[in-house]
């Protein structure tokens, strides 16, 4: 166990135009730590009139940031990069202490989070225009990119530092300023990122950070005309709400939803390799990401080897306080998510799915849960269609590539899949086939920095990371030059 020293940057109150302020009325939330319940600190209960004024001062500080010079602004970055790097144990800790993940997670998180800072700083010195070709003469046709302006950033718990990075680093290295609410529930990872942005010297009011109620929060940012783009990451349902409120500004949206990631294994795939690659998509973060195994079909050849050696290493998982060595597994984030699990599980053993290991709450008490394995799966159970979001791990069995291609697509999301197979062929038919972003061939892990993450169908709009993480900050103009 760590000695507390997460405290260094876990701020109590909200970064408005350059100031620490509480909320206008005192009011504040606590923050607890989901290993025991126990309150960690307390962050300010903002709401309308805190965000207009966190957008008042972004609009403000807008001018002057987007006319700053390009590589002073790369500057900025560089040093924000070595700041969460120098700062990568402590700002660890402080993920740890109030989301729970293991602390070897929340460190790959908080450098990840710092790639996506350098990486857009590389980035911004490639946002080029373009010099079209006329259609007649004595014409010139510029095309343009532009800071698009003031944006608003909505971000959930499950990763509340690297969600956040990979908006704010893109919306910075375009010259955008930024009005950012974190998840309650995880607050003091973004109130770090303020924290951090102050410290390497970027101008008032250039990063504003705000807790408390979301619906007003968000409100006061859909409201607001000066607010040219909301980025969002969390659920389907509450995108939907956003894209419906950005319609009366026709604000920019980018937004990235739920997922219900397919998981396929052929008969011809590695087999360790497939399972090692189904362990870390589906337990990472307690089964709590977006792109997290959700279903995981397996060919009937190499169905009962699979499931074998699935269930020894699911067995093997050591839950724990995540700040504690060697744990792989944290509690989850609250008795909600813990019921939703429950919920799964009960619904699959009704519809006669068999529970090899786990499937109940773990004798850690509170929110842990064991790490569980299902059998006999069908596309009748729930969880075929929604979200788990949780230590549960499905197993379905198929016969052939047209039935697994067409059980992935049976849902409403398209975030991530993945697909263990040595045919080369196979694999260029599955990416074709597969309705989904991202496709991960024989590896369970592919988020990185310099590819462009994001969903299709119910899962999202635009992209983060790659050129086009940053092509969402930027607007486009044509300058057609006549007469000369
Ligand atoms: P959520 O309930 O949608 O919350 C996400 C954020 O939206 C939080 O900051 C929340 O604030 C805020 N919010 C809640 N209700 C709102 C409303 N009516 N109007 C405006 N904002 C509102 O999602 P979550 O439970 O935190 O996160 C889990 C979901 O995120 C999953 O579906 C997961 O798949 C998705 N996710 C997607 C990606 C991706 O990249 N596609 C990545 C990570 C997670 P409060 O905390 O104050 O309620």
């Amino acid at each position: 166990m760590l000695d507390g020293g997460y405290t260094t940057y876990r701020r109590e109150a909200n970064l408005i135009g350059g100031d620490w302020v509480g909320a206008d009325g005192g009011g504040t939330i606590d923050v607890t730590n989901p290993v025991d319940g126990s309150v960690i600190g307390t962050v300010p209960k903002g709401g309308r009139a805190e965000t207009a004024r966190a957008i008042a001062a972004a609009h403000a500080a807008f001018p002057g940031f987007r006319d700053t010079a390009l590589m002073e602004r790369c500057a900025l970055l560089w040093k924000l990069h070595d700041a969460l790097m120098d700062n990568q144990a402590t700002l660890a800790e402080l993920l740890t202490v109030e989301m729970g993940k293991p602390l070897a997670e929340a460190k790959g998180e908080i450098a990840i989070g710092a790639q996506y800072v350098r990486w857009f700083a590389e980035e911004a010195r490639r946002a080029k225009g373009e010099i079209v070709p006329a259609g007649v003469n004595g014409r010139r046709i510029l095309v343009t990119k532009h800071a698009i302006g003031v944006v608003g950033m909505i971000t959930p718990w499950n990763f509340p530092s690297s969600m956040l990075a990979r908006k704010l680093a893109p919306a910075l290295a375009a010259g955008c300023t930024v009005v950012a609410k974190p998840a309650t529930a995880t607050p003091y990872s973004g109130l770090a990122w303020g924290a951090l942005c102050e410290e390497v010297g970027y101008p008032a009011g250039v990063v504003n950070v705000v807790t408390g109620s979301a619906r007003e929060i968000a409100g006061a940012m859909m409201e607001a005309p000066e607010v040219r783009k909301i980025t969002f990451t969390g659920s389907t349902e509450v995108g939907k709400e956003l894209i419906r409120g950005s319609a009366d500004t026709v604000k920019k949206v980018s937004m990235e939803l739920g997922g219900n990631a397919p998981f396929i294994v052929f008969d011809d795939a590695d087999l360790d390799a497939a399972v090692q690659g189904a362990m870390v998509s589906k337990f990472r973060n307690a089964g709590q990401t977006c792109v997290c195994a959700n279903r995981i079909y397996v060919q009937s050849g190499i169905h009962d080897a699979f499931v074998a050696k699935l269930v020894d290493a699911t067995k093997a998982l050591k839950v724990g306080d995540g700040r504690d060595a060697g744990v792989e597994q944290g509690p989850m984030i609250d008795g909600d998510a813990v019921e939703k699990v429950e919920g799964f599980v009960a619904d699959a053993t009704a519809k006669g799915g068999t529970v090899v290991t786990g499937g109940k709450r773990h004798d850690l008490g509170g929110t842990f849960f064991e790490p569980t394995v299902v059998t006999g799966a069908t596309q009748a159970m729930d969880f075929a269609t929604d979200e788990i979001f949780g230590p549960l791990a499905p197993v379905f069995r198929f016969d052939t590539e047209a039935e697994a291609i067409a059980m992935a697509n049976a849902t409403v999301y398209g975030l991530a899949c993945y697909a263990y197979t040595t045919n080369l062929g196979r694999a260029f038919r599955l990416n074709e086939g597969l309705q989904y972003g991202m496709i991960g061939i024989n590896s369970g892990l592919i988020t990185t920095v310099e590819a462009p993450f994001g969903g299709v169908k119910e899962s999202g709009l635009g992209k983060e990371g790659g050129s086009q993480g940053l092509e969402d900050y930027l607007e486009t103009k044509y300058v057609c030059i006549d007469g000369i």
